[in-house]
């Protein structure tokens, strides 16, 4: 991993792309395939290694690429058994990855970008603004480090930090690297992109025909709180919203799942409940309930479980299917950007 500055990161690159430039080197296409079998199956960190390639194209491939990697900082350890990842960039920057296993499938979370530019008041990830967004292979090395520890990942959404559908041709290159054979080879219905509401990246998905899982996260069916709590519903209120989401899901046949974050007093009451069934109704959607993880310095706190549940009983009469999803790793400040915050 020599001057990485002036080479570039082959995990930036797709196959298609890389077996393009494969031929001015004079190596043939197959080539390609040798090489990202051997940075995505054996998680090769050079080229010096690969013996099934001739030494001269090794040399070469030494010369105009390199292969990167992530330091980690911090690894915590939840009861739970969720386990959460500072990792390093090169230029120094931190971002957060979380191992979520549950009895059948384990997933990770990546982070997209260092940072983020739409500070949602409860959430720790923008309180720091906005440093730069991932590249491609920098999101997949949080998926990589994975495999490479050995642990097993069967499903992987994009819910760390950042704002995926603002780093959208990164986070898209590497979706499809993720879900590619030759890369990691997660099927697109277990990748799950997670938006804040940013309409032209909802109208920019539908149409790439993909698989992949759509998260919306709506924390509130007003326009009123809702800006309170995303500053984003300004620039994107929720009739335009809806309307994009609604259009998606007819586009694509797949099913929006809505993200909600219970806020006592906030966003828990009944009518809340009641506004967002009258928001998603006849709709392929689903709605999914997280009662709010504290982050350090906000005064917000997560509903009881009473609450929690009125809210779930209110949407089923209306017919909107939800789901709860248990708190995981608060021992270990698993909401989005903490731990990058504490450092
Ligand atoms: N920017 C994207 C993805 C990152 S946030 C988005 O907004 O969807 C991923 C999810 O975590 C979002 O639904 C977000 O609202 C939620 N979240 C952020 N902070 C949280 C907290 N403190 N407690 C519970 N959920 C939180």
């Amino acid at each position: 991993m020599t001057q990485p500055d002036r080479k570039i990161d082959i995990k930036d690159l797709l196959k298609e792309k890389l077996a393009e430039g494969f031929a001015p080197l004079g190596a043939e296409r197959f080539r390609a395939t040798q090489v990202l079998d051997w940075v995505y199956r054996r998680c090769a960190d050079d080229f010096s290694g690969m013996n099934n390639l001739p030494a001269g194209l090794r040399r070469t491939l030494d010369e105009k690429f390199y292969i990167s990697d992530l330091e980690v900082v911090r690894k915590l350890e939840s009861k739970d058994g969720v386990k959460k990842f500072l990792f390093q960039l090169e230029d120094g920057e931190k971002i957060e990855s979380v191992f979520i296993p549950s009895k059948s499938t384990s997933t990770v979370c990546l982070s997209s970008q260092v940072g983020c530019k739409f500070a949602c008041k409860f959430c720790a990830s923008g309180k720091t603004g906005f440093v730069r967004n991932l590249r491609p292979a920098e999101i997949i090395n949080q998926a990589l480090f994975f495999r490479k520890n050995k642990y097993h990942v069967t499903n992987i959404v994009l819910m760390g930090m950042g704002e995926p559908l603002d780093n959208y041709d990164n986070v898209l290159k590497a979706v499809r690297i993720l879900n590619a054979p030759y890369g990691l080879g997660v099927g697109q219905r277990k990748i799950t992109i997670s938006t804040c509401g940013l309409i032209p990246g909802i109208k920019k998905l539908a149409k790439e025909k993909l698989q992949i899982e759509l998260s919306v996260s709506i924390h509130s069916p007003n326009d009123k709180t809702r800006s309170i709590l995303m500053g984003v519903n300004n620039k994107y209120p929720l009739k335009d919203l809806m309307e994009a989401c609604r259009g998606y899901a007819k586009q694509t046949n797949r099913q929006i799942t809505f993200e909600y974050v219970l806020i006592k007093g906030l966003n828990d009451s009944k009518k809340d409940a009641q506004d967002l069934a009258g928001l998603v109704k006849g709709m392929l959607a689903k709605v999914n309930l997280i009662a709010f993880n504290p982050v350090d310095g906000l005064d917000y706190v997560p509903p009881g479980l009473d609450c929690t549940r009125m809210f779930k009983s209110a949407l089923d009469r209306k017919g909107i299917v939800s789901t709860m999803r248990n708190p995981r790793g608060a021992d270990i400040e698993a909401a989005c950007g903490q731990l990058r915050l504490r450092h």
